[in-house]
């Protein structure tokens, strides 16, 4: 599964409509200091779900939004497309390209697109669970994760390398199972003393 382009309006640095295109092999992006380069990769984990704003480098979710410059009105709305080439069928999805959308209003409003059709944010984590694609994923590694991961010691490291191996969903789900158990325990021992009171 490849990533074709991401397009980009409001969002950030980039008021006007921009598109990127990824073509097959490397792409690097490159530009002088404070020029956008790491707004693209904000771009992208914030369409992938990302509702941290501190890990996009903002305070407020409407950060996100082109804030104006000097020769520039501000912006209402901040727009961002990531299209697939799903030829592979390794997403859900019966078409060839999967565009997923994300738009935000100053207003908070919010919407989330599959191929221009609304739907839930939960659909777009559904959408690329096993991946590898996921906010979460290693797909997307920042500069600040870097110095992170170099400076982890060996048991941070290790969850770094687990969450890579898809063992973190599953110490998730165990965890969960867990919880689950402790409760129909507790309510079991509760059913079993009303018993032992009734009879
Ligand atoms: P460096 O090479 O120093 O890491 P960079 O190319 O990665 O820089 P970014 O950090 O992506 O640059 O972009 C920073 C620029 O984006 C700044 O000029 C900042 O003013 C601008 N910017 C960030 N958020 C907004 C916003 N909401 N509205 C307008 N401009 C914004």
């Amino acid at each position: 599964m490849q990533l074709l382009r991401l397009e980009l309006r409001g969002f950030k640095s980039f008021a006007d409509k921009t598109i990127v295109k990824f073509s097959p092999g490397m792409t690097a992006i490159v530009g002088p200091n404070g020029s956008g380069k790491s707004n693209i990769t904000d771009a992208m984990r914030w369409v992938l779900g990302e509702s941290n704003v501190r890990n996009l480098r903002g305070q407020r979710s409407e950060d996100v939004i082109f804030a104006g410059t000097e020769k520039r009105k501000p912006v209402s709305t901040a727009e961002v497309t990531l299209v697939f080439d799903n030829s592979d069928g390794q997403l859900p999805v019966e078409r060839a390209e999967v565009a997923v959308t994300r738009r935000l209003y100053r207003t908070g409003e919010s919407e989330f697109f599959i191929n221009k059709q609304a739907c839930r944010l939960k659909d777009i984590h559904l959408l690329l669970a096993d991946t590898g694609l996921g906010k979460d994923s290693m797909a997307i590694i920042g500069q600040n994760r870097v110095d992170a991961i170099l400076n982890s010691k060996p048991e941070e490291r290790r969850l770094i390398f687990e969450e890579v191996a898809g063992i973190a969903r599953f110490k998730l789900n165990k965890e969960e199972a867990l919880r689950r158990i402790g409760t129909t325990t507790r309510n079991m021992e509760r059913v079993a003393d009303l018993m032992a009171n009734l009879s």
